[in-house]
């Protein structure tokens, strides 16, 4: 028997490993050819690999390391070798994948059983056990898995009080505020051989130099003990916040680890949960982590279970635009999305409230095919991956399903003007909605609502917005749509 280690499932003590002596792991190559992805996510996925590899034979492990183009071909040296072998391997979360890779071994006259995948909390049993049917929102899933993990609970009611702080969540930092520091992981031999192959191999979209993810269990821990150190006390306040300049904030920088498996969940929640017991960090800060890691990030895994393959298929919105060159080439005027697609190009990363309130709604009032957000989300992030990707983009960020979210999270420029530094020092005046100069947001924004107004007015929490629409005049509502036709324009012809 031999454990089927994938790309994304590298903790050295996930169950899958119990009493095994022989591990499998492919390096498929082609993989990396289906899209333009970032070259620090290919860099980042292939040099956690190789470093499990050698973890795992230090370990006492033999490890097969299969360099190969495809799964296919790897599997075909695996089964030469090792006739009739029966594979085990982890339960991986993207739709249909598990069922593939079984129909790869047993072409092959082999077998493969699917066990837990340790990287999440909550099994699709017990997800599907506490929830049948349709209509699963977050908030109630979240306090289920609080008191399901007894995880800051004081025996049934919760820590502080409150279930959660959002309304402590939404500061912005005053203008003398230094960010707190960020860890860099600077490459060592292996991941430099690695980061050379992967700029000479791929065809890529995104700046390589720089790199300085976690690319072991090691450096992913300390990442995790520099977290709860020195920024988790200012996630909670800052959480919303966005800061000229500033990519990470306060945010964790984790998810790359948590989702290639080096780091779990549940240490990572009981590491601010400690914190917090410690009277290091302030329960607004805890239950806010607490609430991304053990909240949204099990759900909108359900949740795509649940909802694909439709989630992929559709738009309840119905949008076919092309994704505009912005997206691709950071040159625009905007400051906020200038700043937010560099942080993706240079980093492979931005933080949440960039990616839902400014990548993700942009795209939404803009009315671009929300499939095309997702593939360039998948794409440019270190940390994309299919199951946690599209029900982000296509849920939460841009409303092609109302599976599981009541409402589009569309905003004007008001939004990004409170939350962040941007706008003083943008040539659009975010105060204006029509006219050259006006901030785009504004008029996408009216024009979004009264495009969809079918659809949306009666949707969830609706109702406040279209009572705005409602005091706007036909001859306003004229020079919006005319402001938001040049706006769709200008950003097609990459002018904005
Ligand atoms: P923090 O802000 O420090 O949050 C802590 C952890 O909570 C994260 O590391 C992550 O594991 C988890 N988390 C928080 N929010 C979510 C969420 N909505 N879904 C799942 N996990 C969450 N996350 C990904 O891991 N991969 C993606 O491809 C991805 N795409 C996204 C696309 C859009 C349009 C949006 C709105 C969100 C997306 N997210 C994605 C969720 C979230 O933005 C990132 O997990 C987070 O920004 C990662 O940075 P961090 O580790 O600093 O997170």
């Amino acid at each position: 028997m031999t454990v089927w280690l994938l790309g994304d499932q590298l903790h050295p003590e996930h169950h899958v490993l119990d009493g095994a002596d022989r591990v499998l792991v492919i390096e498929a190559a082609a993989f990396a050819d289906r899209r333009p992805y970032h070259p620090q996510k290919l860099g980042l996925v292939f040099a956690a690999m190789r470093h499990a590899r050698d973890r795992l034979r230090e370990a006492g492990y033999a490890v097969d390391y299969r360099r190969a183009e495809t799964f296919g071909d790897a599997l075909d040296e695996h089964f030469t070798a090792r006739p009739g072998d029966d594979l085990r391997c982890m339960r991986p979360p993207s739709h249909g994948a598990a069922d593939r890779l079984r129909e790869l071994v047993a072409a092959r006259g082999g077998t493969l059983s699917v066990v837990h995948d340790d990287r999440f909390l909550c099994s699709p049993e017990a997800f599907d056990e506490w929830h049948e049917g349709e209509g699963f929102r977050h908030e109630d899933c979240y306090r289920w898995l609080r008191r399901r993990e007894d995880v800051l609970m004081d025996g049934s009611t919760p820590a502080g009080g409150e279930w959660n702080y959002d309304e402590s969540n939404r500061e912005t930092p005053p203008a003398d505020w230094s960010p707190p520091p960020v860890p860099r992981y600077e490459p060592d031999g292996l991941t430099r051989e690695t980061l050379d192959w992967v700029a000479e191999r791929f065809d890529t979209w995104g700046e390589l130099a720089g790199f300085a993810w976690p690319v072991t269990r090691a450096e992913a821990l300390d990442a995790l003990d520099h977290f709860v150190e020195h920024r988790l006390a200012e996630f909670g306040p800052y959480q919303d916040a966005m800061v000229g300049g500033e990519c990470a904030l306060a945010h964790s920088l984790l998810s790359s680890s948590l989702n290639l498996g080096l780091l779990g969940p549940r240490e990572v929640i009981d590491a601010a949960v400690a914190a917090y017991e410690r009277d290091e960090a302030p329960i607004e800060s805890v239950e806010g982590f607490v609430r991304q890691v053990l909240g949204w990030r099990e759900f909108l895994r359900h949740a795509y279970r649940r909802t694909m393959p439709d989630l992929t298929e559709r738009d309840l919105l119905d949008r076919s635009r092309d994704l505009p060159p912005l997206y691709y080439d950071a040159e625009t005027d905007m400051r906020c999305l200038s700043e937010a697609v560099g942080h993706v190009h240079d980093h492979g990363y931005a933080h949440h409230i960039e990616r839902l309130m400014l990548l993700a709604n942009f795209a939404l009032i803009y009315g671009a095919d929300p499939h095309e957000l997702n593939e360039w989300f998948h794409f440019g992030f270190v940390d994309a991956y299919h199951w946690v990707t599209a029900p982000n983009v296509l849920g939460m960020g841009t409303f092609a399903t109302d599976a599981f979210t009541s409402k589009p999270y569309a905003s004007s420029g008001n939004y990004v003007d409170r939350m962040s530094d941007h706008c003083a020092d943008c040539p659009y005046d975010v105060d204006s909605t029509t006219g050259a100069g006006a901030c785009p947001f504004n008029a996408l924004y009216w024009d979004f609502l009264d495009r969809n107004e079918t659809r949306l007015r009666g949707t969830g929490r609706m109702g406040l917005m279209y009572a705005h629409v409602d005091r706007k005049s036909a001859s306003e509502r004229a020079e919006i749509s005319e402001r938001a036709r040049t706006v769709r324009r200008l950003a097609r012809e990459g002018r904005l």
